[in-house]
């Protein structure tokens, strides 16, 4: 082999080269990848909604220990908590050795994704089809949503206190539901406007029923079948859907994706993908020596707003609850913890996709493969409204990093003047800990069937546990 050049040599040490995992990666080292890409993708497939998260969350962490705070009235080093929150939210906890005045290591994610929720009046008939009405919820390209194969999920919550869940079109045996859209012979209006006005908030019904009660003497036919057939599944009648939360998910399942298997396209990677890779760290820890918290948050896509957001006081109750209940809770300490802190808000990143690589600046963006992804800060357009990590965390964020041999990459949310995005980053910024975002990077994100890369899902897994029990 040739000698390695001056520059070469030179090159190698001074510039920073972003290299693909997948290269000089071991067999072995990739069938670790593959196994635990698995279990991710079974998870999707039983936790769509955040309700499923959060209660599927539970019932793994219990399954390894974890107890429920209000449970247990003393804490010590190594306990395992968790809260839920109103069954939308769950945020758990592993108490370390160092005290906990020295700050805690949050990873942060949230398990709501954009879907369509039906409205609290939804059902009604039109010309023969029975249909319910949805709004939709978080950032969707409409268009996106019509002609794909929907499963409903979702509470009806009765007035008797009883609670129904509902889980319909994820079994081979279910029916499922659809969205329709108009054939191109008579679209030429509908062609002719702009992508995001072709399909309107009003025109996202659900088709759920055509076949009409067998009684002349009735009205809205096809209408009270359906609410027939309903009644006798779970007992509901029209009313009850005001006091429900139903949601309109795709019906596909997670798959791998490519020949080579090497990517997953799925439902609600955006942020599920955060979500798995950090509750599985953590049950898999060792007792750190920092408090290690994790939060699964919900309503981010909305804003992180409302009693299940990372904008309420819950999570600071939690914690305040683990300093009564270590014995230790003097007035102002939680803040002074707070001050103490450091968090990886894990939330996805918009991947390059090279079919639209016009968005992208590629010095400062994130490509699936190249590993975790690190967003210095968020925010748009002269970086407003941006959380910005302090250049002393991203350091230490760095050399964790670089001493578990974890591949990392740092971008920006497109190109500047183009667009951006926010995480709940800032919300435990403004409460004085260091914050940086930090996860999966995604292409066609917020649409029905997003895709990540298995090699950035396990570096994430890596990412957190590492994180935390440094
Ligand atoms: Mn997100
Ligand atoms: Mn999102």
């Amino acid at each position: 082999m040739d000698e390695k050049s001056q520059g070469e040599i030179l090159k190698e040490k001074l510039f920073h080269e972003k290299k693909n995992g997948w290269e000089n990666i071991s067999e072995e080292g990739k069938n670790k990848i593959f196994d635990y890409c698995e279990g991710y993708m079974k998870f999707l497939n039983r936790s769509k909604t955040e309700r499923e998260i959060v209660s599927n969350c539970e019932e793994m962490a219990k399954n390894k220990g974890f107890i429920d705070i209000r449970h247990i009235s003393n804490l010590n080093v190594g306990d395992k908590i968790y809260y839920n929150n109103r069954g939308k939210s769950i945020y758990l906890a592993v108490i370390g050795s160092d005290p906990i005045e020295a700050g805690i290591n949050v990873v942060g994610s949230h398990a709501d994704s954009p879907r369509l929720d039906l409205k609290p009046n939804p059902i009604y008939e039109d010309d023969g089809f029975a249909y319910f009405k949805t709004h939709y919820y978080g950032g969707i390209k409409k268009y996106q949503w019509t002609t794909i194969p929907l499963a409903i999920h979702g509470i009806i919550a009765k007035t008797n206190g009883e609670k129904i869940k509902i889980n319909i079109g994820e079994d081979e045996s279910d029916p499922i539901f659809t969205i329709t859209d108009l054939l191109p012979h008579l679209a030429q209006e509908q062609m002719e406007k702009k992508l995001k006005d072709g399909i309107s908030g009003e025109d996202l019904n659900i088709l759920i029923g055509s076949i009409p009660f067998n009684d002349e003497k009735v009205s809205d036919k096809v209408k009270l079948n359906i609410l027939n057939i309903l009644n006798q599944k779970y007992g509901i009648k029209e009313v009850d859907f005001l006091s429900s939360e139903i949601e309109i998910v795709p019906a596909m399942k997670a798959r791998s994706l490519g020949f080579d298997r090497s990517m997953v396209a799925a439902y609600g990677q955006d942020d599920k993908v955060c979500v798995y890779t950090s509750i599985t760290a953590m049950l898999d820890m060792n007792i750190p020596k920092t408090t290690a918290v994790c939060i699964i948050s919900d309503k981010e896509e909305i804003g992180s707003v409302g009693n299940t957001g990372m904008e309420s006081h819950v999570f600071d109750t939690f914690m305040s609850v683990i300093l009564n209940k270590l014995n230790i809770n003097v007035p102002n300490l939680l803040d002074k913890v707070f001050c103490n802190s450091r968090m990886l808000s894990a939330d996805v990143d918009a991947g390059v996709d090279p079919t639209y690589a016009s968005v992208s600046e590629k010095n400062n963006a994130s490509f699936l493969g190249k590993g975790i992804g690190l967003c210095k800060y968020t925010g748009a357009r002269g970086k407003s409204g941006a959380s910005d990590a302090n250049a002393e965390f991203v350091a230490e964020v760095r050399n964790l990093f670089e001493k578990n041999n974890i591949k990392y990459q740092i971008s920006e949310l497109g190109k500047v003047d183009v667009g951006g995005g926010g995480t709940i980053a800032y919300i435990l910024a403004n409460k004085g800990m260091d914050v940086i975002d930090c996860g999966v990077p995604v292409l066609s994100m917020h649409a029905p069937y997003e895709v990540t890369s298995k090699f950035d899902i396990f570096e994430a897994y890596r990412t957190y546990k590492a994180f935390w029990e440094e």
